[in-house]
Protein backbone atom coordinates (compact mmCIF):
# COMPACT_ATOMS: atom_id res chain seq x y z
CA UNK A 1 0.00 0.00 0.00
CA UNK A 2 0.85 3.52 -0.48
CA UNK A 3 2.55 5.39 2.72
CA UNK A 4 1.14 8.74 3.40
CA UNK A 5 2.75 11.38 6.39
CA UNK A 6 0.26 9.51 8.65
CA UNK A 7 2.37 7.48 11.76
CA UNK A 8 3.89 4.98 11.21
CA UNK A 9 4.04 2.01 14.32
CA UNK A 10 7.44 1.08 15.22
CA UNK A 11 8.38 -2.31 16.28
CA UNK A 12 9.47 -2.78 19.94
CA UNK A 13 12.89 -5.20 19.95
CA UNK A 14 15.54 -5.25 22.94
CA UNK A 15 14.42 -2.51 24.90
CA UNK A 16 13.75 0.47 22.21
CA UNK A 17 11.13 1.08 19.59
CA UNK A 18 13.00 -0.34 16.15
CA UNK A 19 12.18 0.95 12.61
CA UNK A 20 11.43 -2.46 10.36
CA UNK A 21 12.90 -3.53 7.95
CA UNK A 22 9.39 -4.63 5.83
CA UNK A 23 8.15 -2.71 3.03
CA UNK A 24 4.75 -3.80 4.14
CA UNK A 25 2.16 -1.90 5.97
CA UNK A 26 -1.78 -1.90 6.64
CA UNK A 27 -3.83 0.94 7.89
CA UNK A 28 -5.35 1.85 11.23
CA UNK A 29 -8.83 2.94 11.19
CA UNK A 30 -10.81 4.74 13.64
CA UNK A 31 -13.97 2.95 13.84
CA UNK A 32 -16.46 6.05 15.01
CA UNK A 33 -14.90 7.88 11.97
CA UNK A 34 -13.69 5.65 9.42
CA UNK A 35 -10.72 7.25 9.15
CA UNK A 36 -7.27 6.16 8.44
CA UNK A 37 -5.13 7.18 11.66
CA UNK A 38 -2.03 5.61 11.67
CA UNK A 39 -0.28 2.40 9.22
CA UNK A 40 1.18 -0.80 11.05
CA UNK A 41 4.45 -2.36 9.88
CA UNK A 42 3.75 -5.96 8.75
CA UNK A 43 6.80 -7.78 10.12
CA UNK A 44 8.66 -10.13 7.46
CA UNK A 45 11.18 -12.79 8.56
CA UNK A 46 14.03 -10.85 9.41
CA UNK A 47 12.09 -8.34 11.54
CA UNK A 48 10.33 -11.56 13.87
CA UNK A 49 13.97 -12.81 14.14
CA UNK A 50 15.66 -9.81 15.25
CA UNK A 51 13.02 -9.85 18.09
CA UNK A 52 13.45 -13.62 18.82
CA UNK A 53 17.28 -12.79 19.29
CA UNK A 54 16.82 -10.07 21.90
CA UNK A 55 14.69 -12.34 23.56
CA UNK A 56 16.36 -15.36 23.35
CA UNK A 57 19.95 -13.12 24.62
CA UNK A 58 17.86 -11.40 27.86
CA UNK A 59 16.51 -14.99 28.69
CA UNK A 60 19.72 -16.44 30.61
CA UNK A 61 19.84 -13.30 32.97
CA UNK A 62 16.45 -13.12 33.12
CA UNK A 63 15.54 -16.85 34.36
CA UNK A 64 18.56 -16.36 36.64
CA UNK A 65 17.27 -13.35 39.20
CA UNK A 66 15.46 -13.96 42.07
CA UNK A 67 11.78 -14.62 41.38
CA UNK A 68 11.43 -11.76 44.41
CA UNK A 69 13.38 -9.59 42.42
CA UNK A 70 11.10 -10.39 39.04
CA UNK A 71 7.50 -9.77 41.34
CA UNK A 72 9.20 -5.99 42.02
CA UNK A 73 9.45 -4.90 38.13
CA UNK A 74 5.81 -6.26 37.89
CA UNK A 75 4.92 -4.32 41.14
CA UNK A 76 6.46 -0.99 39.54
CA UNK A 77 4.81 -1.86 36.07
CA UNK A 78 1.69 -2.69 37.68
CA UNK A 79 2.10 0.99 39.82
CA UNK A 80 2.31 2.55 35.85
CA UNK A 81 -0.65 0.50 34.53
CA UNK A 82 -2.83 2.01 37.23
CA UNK A 83 -1.40 5.58 36.67
CA UNK A 84 -1.84 5.53 32.87
CA UNK A 85 -4.64 3.32 32.58
CA UNK A 86 -6.83 6.47 31.15
CA UNK A 87 -4.58 6.98 28.83
CA UNK A 88 -4.14 3.41 27.34
CA UNK A 89 -8.26 3.47 27.69
CA UNK A 90 -8.14 5.81 25.42
CA UNK A 91 -6.32 4.01 22.95
CA UNK A 92 -7.89 1.31 22.79
CA UNK A 93 -11.12 3.25 22.64
CA UNK A 94 -9.43 4.81 19.41
CA UNK A 95 -8.53 1.95 17.61
CA UNK A 96 -11.02 -1.08 18.75
CA UNK A 97 -14.18 1.34 19.07
CA UNK A 98 -15.14 0.37 22.29
CA UNK A 99 -17.13 2.55 25.06
CA UNK A 100 -14.26 4.19 27.40
CA UNK A 101 -15.55 2.61 30.74
CA UNK A 102 -15.37 -0.96 28.96
CA UNK A 103 -11.88 -0.43 28.08
CA UNK A 104 -11.12 0.62 31.29
CA UNK A 105 -12.40 -2.22 32.93
CA UNK A 106 -11.06 -4.53 30.51
CA UNK A 107 -7.58 -2.72 31.53
CA UNK A 108 -8.29 -3.66 35.00
CA UNK A 109 -8.95 -6.95 34.32
CA UNK A 110 -5.30 -7.23 32.31
CA UNK A 111 -3.88 -5.93 35.92
CA UNK A 112 -5.67 -8.15 38.35
CA UNK A 113 -3.20 -10.79 36.25
CA UNK A 114 -0.17 -8.61 36.69
CA UNK A 115 -1.18 -8.34 40.49
CA UNK A 116 -1.63 -12.20 40.49
CA UNK A 117 1.98 -12.62 38.80
CA UNK A 118 3.66 -10.37 41.47
CA UNK A 119 2.54 -13.71 43.99
CA UNK A 120 5.34 -15.68 41.85
CA UNK A 121 7.77 -16.27 44.54
CA UNK A 122 4.49 -18.42 46.28
CA UNK A 123 3.22 -19.61 42.96
CA UNK A 124 6.81 -21.19 41.74
CA UNK A 125 7.33 -23.16 44.98
CA UNK A 126 7.90 -26.77 44.54
CA UNK A 127 7.58 -30.05 46.53
CA UNK A 128 10.13 -31.44 48.67
CA UNK A 129 9.97 -35.20 50.87
CA UNK A 130 12.66 -35.83 52.62
CA UNK A 131 14.32 -39.23 52.75
CA UNK A 132 12.45 -40.89 50.43
CA UNK A 133 14.84 -43.81 50.84
CA UNK A 134 18.09 -43.70 53.06
CA UNK A 135 20.08 -40.43 53.17
CA UNK A 136 17.74 -39.26 49.81
CA UNK A 137 15.38 -36.50 49.47
CA UNK A 138 13.58 -35.33 46.72
CA UNK A 139 12.31 -31.84 45.92
CA UNK A 140 10.41 -30.74 42.45
CA UNK A 141 11.18 -27.26 41.00
CA UNK A 142 9.56 -25.57 38.18
CA UNK A 143 11.12 -23.71 35.60
CA UNK A 144 11.09 -21.37 32.90
CA UNK A 145 10.98 -22.13 29.29
CA UNK A 146 12.98 -19.75 27.36
CA UNK A 147 11.20 -17.37 24.47
CA UNK A 148 7.20 -17.98 24.83
CA UNK A 149 5.04 -15.83 22.08
CA UNK A 150 2.03 -14.06 22.62
CA UNK A 151 -0.64 -13.94 19.18
CA UNK A 152 -4.06 -12.29 20.08
CA UNK A 153 -7.01 -10.83 18.76
CA UNK A 154 -8.46 -7.07 18.21
CA UNK A 155 -10.91 -7.64 20.46
CA UNK A 156 -9.00 -7.12 23.77
CA UNK A 157 -6.00 -5.43 22.45
CA UNK A 158 -4.57 -4.51 26.18
CA UNK A 159 -6.21 -7.44 28.54
CA UNK A 160 -6.09 -10.67 26.55
CA UNK A 161 -2.34 -9.72 25.72
CA UNK A 162 -1.94 -9.29 29.83
CA UNK A 163 -3.35 -12.81 30.05
CA UNK A 164 -0.78 -14.21 28.96
CA UNK A 165 2.85 -11.76 29.37
CA UNK A 166 2.61 -10.86 33.19
CA UNK A 167 2.87 -14.50 34.14
CA UNK A 168 5.23 -15.64 31.56
CA UNK A 169 7.83 -13.02 32.44
CA UNK A 170 6.92 -13.73 36.05
CA UNK A 171 7.96 -17.13 35.17
CA UNK A 172 11.34 -16.16 33.85
CA UNK A 173 10.69 -16.41 30.82
CA UNK A 174 11.34 -14.16 27.89
CA UNK A 175 8.35 -12.85 25.48
CA UNK A 176 7.33 -11.46 21.82
CA UNK A 177 3.99 -10.28 21.36
CA UNK A 178 2.31 -10.39 18.24
CA UNK A 179 -0.57 -8.12 18.88
CA UNK A 180 -4.37 -7.58 16.38
CA UNK A 181 -2.86 -5.64 13.45
CA UNK A 182 -6.30 -3.97 13.48
CA UNK A 183 -5.47 -2.02 17.21
CA UNK A 184 -1.38 -2.47 17.83
CA UNK A 185 -0.58 0.73 19.22
CA UNK A 186 -1.88 -0.24 22.94
CA UNK A 187 0.72 -2.74 22.98
CA UNK A 188 3.43 -0.64 22.44
CA UNK A 189 2.39 1.68 25.08
CA UNK A 190 2.57 -1.17 27.50
CA UNK A 191 6.13 -2.05 26.16
CA UNK A 192 7.18 1.51 27.48
CA UNK A 193 5.55 1.12 30.46
CA UNK A 194 7.79 -2.27 31.16
CA UNK A 195 10.84 -0.46 30.22
CA UNK A 196 9.98 2.70 32.39
CA UNK A 197 9.45 -0.20 35.48
CA UNK A 198 13.17 -1.61 34.94
CA UNK A 199 12.44 -4.68 32.56
CA UNK A 200 15.64 -5.30 31.50
CA UNK A 201 15.55 -5.11 27.79
CA UNK A 202 14.41 -7.88 25.60
CA UNK A 203 12.52 -9.40 28.03
CA UNK A 204 9.62 -7.84 26.05
CA UNK A 205 9.45 -7.39 22.28
CA UNK A 206 6.47 -6.73 20.09
CA UNK A 207 6.68 -7.26 16.56
CA UNK A 208 3.43 -6.02 14.83
CA UNK A 209 2.00 -8.36 11.51
CA UNK A 210 -0.05 -10.80 9.64
CA UNK A 211 0.87 -14.60 8.57
CA UNK A 212 4.22 -13.83 7.44
CA UNK A 213 4.72 -12.71 11.11
CA UNK A 214 2.87 -15.53 12.52
CA UNK A 215 4.75 -18.52 10.61
CA UNK A 216 7.61 -16.94 11.55
CA UNK A 217 6.88 -16.76 14.82
CA UNK A 218 5.65 -20.73 14.59
CA UNK A 219 8.43 -22.00 12.92
CA UNK A 220 10.94 -20.85 15.03
CA UNK A 221 13.58 -22.33 16.33
CA UNK A 222 14.23 -20.85 19.50
CA UNK A 223 10.42 -19.82 20.57
CA UNK A 224 9.38 -22.49 22.79
CA UNK A 225 5.90 -21.81 23.73
CA UNK A 226 2.92 -20.60 21.94
CA UNK A 227 -0.04 -18.73 23.55
CA UNK A 228 -2.62 -17.54 21.05
CA UNK A 229 -6.35 -15.95 21.17
CA UNK A 230 -8.59 -15.48 18.43
CA UNK A 231 -11.20 -17.22 15.62
CA UNK A 232 -11.17 -21.02 16.19
CA UNK A 233 -10.23 -21.13 12.39
CA UNK A 234 -6.65 -19.87 12.75
CA UNK A 235 -6.26 -21.44 16.80
CA UNK A 236 -6.95 -24.62 14.79
CA UNK A 237 -4.13 -23.72 12.42
CA UNK A 238 -1.26 -22.18 14.81
CA UNK A 239 -1.79 -25.39 17.46
CA UNK A 240 -1.19 -27.96 14.56
CA UNK A 241 1.89 -25.91 12.91
CA UNK A 242 3.02 -24.53 16.81
CA UNK A 243 2.98 -28.38 18.22
CA UNK A 244 4.05 -29.73 15.12
CA UNK A 245 7.39 -28.02 15.45
CA UNK A 246 7.77 -29.03 18.57
CA UNK A 247 6.09 -26.37 20.63
CA UNK A 248 3.99 -26.06 23.60
CA UNK A 249 0.82 -24.48 22.76
CA UNK A 250 -2.14 -23.25 23.88
CA UNK A 251 -4.46 -22.10 21.60
CA UNK A 252 -8.06 -20.40 22.48
CA UNK A 253 -10.70 -19.88 20.01
CA UNK A 254 -13.84 -18.31 19.01
CA UNK A 255 -17.21 -18.73 21.19
CA UNK A 256 -21.10 -19.33 20.78
CA UNK A 257 -22.15 -18.63 24.43
CA UNK A 258 -25.52 -19.71 25.57
CA UNK A 259 -27.81 -17.79 28.60
CA UNK A 260 -30.58 -20.16 29.49
CA UNK A 261 -33.46 -18.80 31.15
CA UNK A 262 -36.01 -21.01 33.14
CA UNK A 263 -39.36 -19.49 33.54
CA UNK A 264 -39.24 -19.20 36.87
CA UNK A 265 -35.69 -16.90 36.64
CA UNK A 266 -35.80 -12.99 37.44
CA UNK A 267 -36.81 -11.84 34.30
CA UNK A 268 -35.85 -8.47 34.37
CA UNK A 269 -32.98 -9.57 35.77
CA UNK A 270 -31.80 -11.63 33.21
CA UNK A 271 -33.37 -8.74 30.55
CA UNK A 272 -30.77 -6.87 31.74
CA UNK A 273 -27.88 -9.45 31.85
CA UNK A 274 -28.94 -10.40 28.01
CA UNK A 275 -29.15 -6.95 27.30
CA UNK A 276 -25.87 -6.38 28.92
CA UNK A 277 -23.78 -9.40 27.77
CA UNK A 278 -25.26 -9.19 23.97
CA UNK A 279 -24.23 -5.70 23.24
CA UNK A 280 -22.24 -4.71 25.47
CA UNK A 281 -18.51 -3.80 23.28
CA UNK A 282 -21.09 -3.99 20.52
CA UNK A 283 -21.20 -7.97 20.75
CA UNK A 284 -17.56 -8.09 20.37
CA UNK A 285 -16.53 -10.12 23.27
CA UNK A 286 -15.21 -13.78 23.28
CA UNK A 287 -17.66 -14.26 26.54
CA UNK A 288 -20.96 -11.85 25.15
CA UNK A 289 -23.95 -13.45 25.05
CA UNK A 290 -24.80 -14.35 21.22
CA UNK A 291 -27.93 -16.93 22.26
CA UNK A 292 -30.88 -16.56 24.75
CA UNK A 293 -32.38 -20.01 25.70
CA UNK A 294 -35.72 -19.15 26.06
CA UNK A 295 -37.20 -22.32 28.13
CA UNK A 296 -40.93 -22.75 28.34
CA UNK A 297 -43.26 -19.46 28.63
CA UNK A 298 -40.20 -17.60 29.53
CA UNK A 299 -39.83 -16.35 25.79
CA UNK A 300 -42.31 -13.75 25.30
CA UNK A 301 -41.97 -11.76 28.55
CA UNK A 302 -38.34 -11.77 28.47
CA UNK A 303 -38.36 -10.52 24.69
CA UNK A 304 -40.53 -7.44 25.51
CA UNK A 305 -38.20 -6.57 28.74
CA UNK A 306 -35.39 -6.99 26.11
CA UNK A 307 -36.84 -4.60 23.67
CA UNK A 308 -37.68 -1.59 26.70
CA UNK A 309 -33.67 -1.90 26.98
CA UNK A 310 -32.64 -2.08 23.92
CA UNK A 311 -34.73 0.84 22.65
CA UNK A 312 -32.90 3.14 25.29
CA UNK A 313 -29.37 2.07 24.59
CA UNK A 314 -27.28 5.16 23.37
CA UNK A 315 -25.32 4.03 20.10
CA UNK A 316 -22.48 6.45 19.61
CA UNK A 317 -18.36 7.12 19.89
CA UNK A 318 -17.09 5.08 22.53
CA UNK A 319 -14.85 8.73 23.37
CA UNK A 320 -18.25 10.31 24.32
CA UNK A 321 -18.88 9.53 28.10
CA UNK A 322 -22.86 9.08 27.25
CA UNK A 323 -22.30 6.31 24.71
CA UNK A 324 -23.15 2.97 25.96
CA UNK A 325 -22.22 1.16 22.84
CA UNK A 326 -19.56 2.08 20.06
CA UNK A 327 -18.72 1.21 16.33
CA UNK A 328 -17.75 -2.42 15.13
CA UNK A 329 -14.27 -2.61 14.67
CA UNK A 330 -14.10 -2.28 10.38
CA UNK A 331 -16.17 -1.75 7.66
CA UNK A 332 -16.44 -5.34 6.29
CA UNK A 333 -17.24 -6.88 9.66
CA UNK A 334 -19.75 -4.82 9.97
CA UNK A 335 -21.30 -5.90 6.96
CA UNK A 336 -20.60 -9.37 7.81
CA UNK A 337 -22.40 -9.12 11.11
CA UNK A 338 -25.56 -7.34 9.21
CA UNK A 339 -25.80 -9.78 6.79
CA UNK A 340 -26.78 -12.00 9.36
CA UNK A 341 -30.36 -10.08 9.77
CA UNK A 342 -31.19 -10.47 6.03
CA UNK A 343 -29.83 -14.47 6.25
CA UNK A 344 -31.96 -15.38 9.38
CA UNK A 345 -34.98 -13.73 8.41
CA UNK A 346 -34.33 -15.69 4.63
CA UNK A 347 -33.90 -18.98 7.06
CA UNK A 348 -37.30 -18.52 8.64
CA UNK A 349 -36.28 -16.57 11.98
CA UNK A 350 -38.13 -13.09 13.46
CA UNK A 351 -36.57 -9.89 13.41
CA UNK A 352 -37.67 -9.11 16.69
CA UNK A 353 -35.47 -6.14 16.63
CA UNK A 354 -33.39 -4.69 13.64
CA UNK A 355 -30.10 -2.61 14.63
CA UNK A 356 -30.42 -0.97 11.36
CA UNK A 357 -32.90 1.20 12.26
CA UNK A 358 -31.49 2.07 15.62
CA UNK A 359 -30.52 5.80 16.03
CA UNK A 360 -26.98 6.46 16.07
CA UNK A 361 -25.60 9.49 16.86
CA UNK A 362 -21.79 9.58 15.71
CA UNK A 363 -19.98 10.45 12.33
CA UNK A 364 -22.29 8.69 9.68
CA UNK A 365 -18.86 7.32 8.25
CA UNK A 366 -17.82 5.61 11.31
CA UNK A 367 -18.59 0.95 11.41
CA UNK A 368 -22.27 1.47 12.86
CA UNK A 369 -24.86 -1.12 13.72
CA UNK A 370 -27.19 -0.46 16.27
CA UNK A 371 -28.64 -3.95 18.37
CA UNK A 372 -30.42 -6.27 16.68
CA UNK A 373 -32.63 -9.25 17.92
CA UNK A 374 -33.50 -12.17 15.95
CA UNK A 375 -36.32 -14.57 17.52
CA UNK A 376 -37.08 -17.85 16.97
CA UNK A 377 -33.64 -19.06 15.44
CA UNK A 378 -33.04 -22.54 15.23
CA UNK A 379 -30.26 -24.60 15.39
CA UNK A 380 -29.50 -25.34 11.56
CA UNK A 381 -29.84 -21.38 10.35
CA UNK A 382 -26.34 -19.71 9.60
CA UNK A 383 -27.10 -17.06 12.40
CA UNK A 384 -26.70 -19.77 15.36
CA UNK A 385 -24.34 -22.05 13.21
CA UNK A 386 -21.36 -19.24 12.73
CA UNK A 387 -19.58 -16.83 15.76
CA UNK A 388 -21.58 -13.80 14.07
CA UNK A 389 -19.10 -11.30 16.89
CA UNK A 390 -21.18 -8.37 16.59
CA UNK A 391 -24.32 -6.41 18.16
CA UNK A 392 -26.81 -9.75 16.97
CA UNK A 393 -28.83 -11.17 19.72
CA UNK A 394 -30.29 -14.80 18.75
CA UNK A 395 -33.51 -16.04 20.79
CA UNK A 396 -34.09 -19.49 20.51
CA UNK A 397 -37.34 -21.13 22.35
CA UNK A 398 -37.19 -24.56 23.54
CA UNK A 399 -39.98 -26.32 25.49
CA UNK A 400 -37.95 -28.34 28.43
CA UNK A 401 -34.94 -27.68 30.62
CA UNK A 402 -33.85 -31.06 28.57
CA UNK A 403 -34.25 -29.29 25.50
CA UNK A 404 -31.65 -26.59 26.85
CA UNK A 405 -29.10 -28.60 28.05
CA UNK A 406 -29.55 -30.75 24.65
CA UNK A 407 -28.76 -27.73 22.43
CA UNK A 408 -25.77 -26.18 24.61
CA UNK A 409 -24.15 -29.40 24.64
CA UNK A 410 -24.33 -30.53 20.99
CA UNK A 411 -23.25 -26.93 19.96
CA UNK A 412 -19.24 -27.78 18.39
CA UNK A 413 -18.03 -23.81 20.92
CA UNK A 414 -17.60 -24.72 24.58
CA UNK A 415 -15.94 -21.69 25.95
CA UNK A 416 -18.75 -19.80 28.19
CA UNK A 417 -22.54 -20.40 29.01
CA UNK A 418 -25.10 -19.16 32.18
CA UNK A 419 -28.09 -20.08 33.36
CA UNK A 420 -30.55 -17.95 35.32
CA UNK A 421 -32.95 -19.60 37.41
CA UNK A 422 -34.59 -18.98 41.14
CA UNK A 423 -33.81 -22.71 41.62
CA UNK A 424 -30.68 -24.11 43.21
CA UNK A 425 -31.42 -27.83 42.08
CA UNK A 426 -31.97 -26.58 38.59
CA UNK A 427 -28.78 -24.48 38.12
CA UNK A 428 -26.50 -27.54 40.12
CA UNK A 429 -27.61 -29.77 38.02
CA UNK A 430 -26.68 -27.65 34.99
CA UNK A 431 -23.31 -26.62 36.06
CA UNK A 432 -22.50 -30.31 36.68
CA UNK A 433 -24.41 -31.41 32.68
CA UNK A 434 -23.48 -28.52 30.56
CA UNK A 435 -20.15 -29.04 28.77
CA UNK A 436 -18.93 -26.03 28.89
CA UNK A 437 -15.50 -24.29 30.19
CA UNK A 438 -16.63 -21.53 32.24
CA UNK A 439 -19.96 -21.48 33.52
CA UNK A 440 -22.42 -18.46 35.26
CA UNK A 441 -25.21 -19.12 37.80
CA UNK A 442 -27.25 -15.61 37.59
CA UNK A 443 -24.28 -14.10 36.11
CA UNK A 444 -23.57 -13.42 32.32
CA UNK A 445 -20.67 -13.08 31.89
CA UNK A 446 -18.82 -15.61 33.99
CA UNK A 447 -15.29 -14.55 32.91
CA UNK A 448 -12.72 -16.05 35.92
CA UNK A 449 -10.48 -14.03 38.14
CA UNK A 450 -6.97 -13.85 37.82
CA UNK A 451 -6.10 -16.48 40.30
CA UNK A 452 -8.36 -18.92 38.24
CA UNK A 453 -7.69 -19.92 34.82
CA UNK A 454 -9.35 -18.58 31.86
CA UNK A 455 -10.43 -21.24 28.99
CA UNK A 456 -12.86 -23.07 27.27
CA UNK A 457 -14.13 -26.51 25.62
CA UNK A 458 -13.79 -28.39 22.42
CA UNK A 459 -13.37 -25.61 19.35
CA UNK A 460 -13.27 -23.14 21.77
CA UNK A 461 -9.05 -24.46 23.06
CA UNK A 462 -7.06 -26.64 21.24
CA UNK A 463 -4.25 -27.33 24.10
CA UNK A 464 -4.85 -28.51 27.12
CA UNK A 465 -3.66 -25.38 29.47
CA UNK A 466 -6.11 -22.67 30.16
CA UNK A 467 -4.63 -18.93 30.79
CA UNK A 468 -3.35 -16.98 33.52
CA UNK A 469 -4.09 -18.76 37.55
CA UNK A 470 -2.33 -21.92 38.22
CA UNK A 471 -2.37 -23.22 34.68
CA UNK A 472 -0.46 -20.22 33.60
CA UNK A 473 1.99 -20.63 35.74
CA UNK A 474 1.94 -24.35 34.34
CA UNK A 475 2.27 -23.56 30.92
CA UNK A 476 5.09 -21.30 31.03
CA UNK A 477 7.40 -23.48 33.62
CA UNK A 478 8.27 -26.90 33.21
CA UNK A 479 8.25 -29.52 36.03
CA UNK A 480 12.12 -31.23 37.54
CA UNK A 481 12.36 -33.48 39.72
CA UNK A 482 15.25 -33.81 42.13
CA UNK A 483 16.42 -37.00 43.91
CA UNK A 484 19.42 -35.98 46.02
CA UNK A 485 21.66 -37.90 48.40
CA UNK A 486 23.93 -36.14 51.01
CA UNK A 487 26.76 -38.52 51.78
CA UNK A 488 26.72 -41.14 54.28
CA UNK A 489 29.34 -42.60 52.50
CA UNK A 490 28.43 -46.17 52.88
CA UNK A 491 26.56 -46.05 49.32
CA UNK A 492 26.23 -49.95 49.34
CA UNK A 493 28.29 -50.66 46.30
CA UNK A 494 26.99 -51.58 42.48
CA UNK A 495 23.35 -52.23 41.80
CA UNK A 496 21.80 -53.24 38.68
CA UNK A 497 18.25 -53.36 39.91
CA UNK A 498 15.64 -50.44 39.51
CA UNK A 499 16.27 -47.95 42.61
CA UNK A 500 13.36 -48.52 45.16
CA UNK A 501 13.35 -47.46 48.33
CA UNK A 502 13.16 -50.62 49.91
P1 LIG B 1 -8.29 -13.70 14.23
O1 LIG B 1 -8.26 -15.17 14.40
O2 LIG B 1 -8.65 -13.14 12.89
O3 LIG B 1 -6.86 -13.07 14.60
C1 LIG B 1 -6.19 -13.42 15.78
C2 LIG B 1 -4.69 -13.28 15.55
O4 LIG B 1 -4.29 -14.20 14.52
C3 LIG B 1 -4.27 -11.89 15.08
O5 LIG B 1 -3.07 -11.54 15.74
C4 LIG B 1 -4.07 -12.06 13.60
O6 LIG B 1 -3.10 -11.20 13.06
C5 LIG B 1 -3.64 -13.51 13.47
N1 LIG B 1 -4.06 -14.12 12.20
C6 LIG B 1 -5.18 -13.82 11.48
N2 LIG B 1 -5.23 -14.60 10.37
C7 LIG B 1 -4.14 -15.40 10.40
C8 LIG B 1 -3.65 -16.43 9.53
N3 LIG B 1 -4.30 -16.78 8.42
N4 LIG B 1 -2.52 -17.06 9.87
C9 LIG B 1 -1.84 -16.72 11.00
N5 LIG B 1 -2.26 -15.75 11.84
C10 LIG B 1 -3.39 -15.10 11.56
O7 LIG B 1 -9.27 -13.13 15.36
P2 LIG B 1 -9.81 -11.65 15.55
O8 LIG B 1 -10.82 -11.36 14.49
O9 LIG B 1 -8.69 -10.70 15.74
O10 LIG B 1 -10.54 -11.79 16.96
C11 LIG B 1 -11.86 -12.24 17.12
C12 LIG B 1 -11.89 -13.72 17.43
O11 LIG B 1 -11.14 -13.99 18.61
C13 LIG B 1 -13.29 -14.23 17.73
O12 LIG B 1 -13.44 -15.48 17.09
C14 LIG B 1 -13.32 -14.38 19.24
O13 LIG B 1 -14.23 -15.33 19.74
C15 LIG B 1 -11.92 -14.80 19.49
N6 LIG B 1 -11.56 -14.56 20.88
C16 LIG B 1 -11.51 -15.65 21.71
C17 LIG B 1 -11.20 -15.46 23.03
C18 LIG B 1 -11.15 -16.64 23.96
O14 LIG B 1 -10.77 -16.44 25.09
N7 LIG B 1 -11.49 -17.83 23.55
C19 LIG B 1 -10.94 -14.18 23.53
C20 LIG B 1 -10.98 -13.09 22.65
C21 LIG B 1 -11.30 -13.30 21.31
Amino acid sequence: MELTTLERLPLWIGGRATAPTTTRYGEVTNPATGEVIRHVPFANSQDVDAAVRAAADAFPAWRAAPPLRRARVLMRFRELLEQHKKDLARIVTQEHGKTLIDAEGSLTRGQEVVEFATGIPHLLKGEHSATVGSDVDSYSLREPLGVCVGITPFNFPAMVPMWMFPLAIACGNSFVLKPSEKDPSASIRLAELWAEAGLPAGVFNVVHGDKVAVDRLLEHPEVRAVSFVGSTPIARYVYEHGTGSGKRVQALGGAKNHMVVLPDADLDLAADAAVSAGFGSAGERCMAVSVVVAVGDAADPLLGKMRERVARLKVGPGSDPSSEMGPLVTGAHRDKVASYLESGVHEGATLAIDGRQHPIEGDPDGFWLGPSVLDNVAPQMRAYTDEIFGPVLSVVRVPTYQAAIDLVNANPYGNGTAIFTNDGGAARRFQSEVEIGMVGINVPIPVPMAYYSFGGWKSSLFGDTHVHGTEGVHFYTRGKVVTARWLDPSHGGVNLGFPTNA
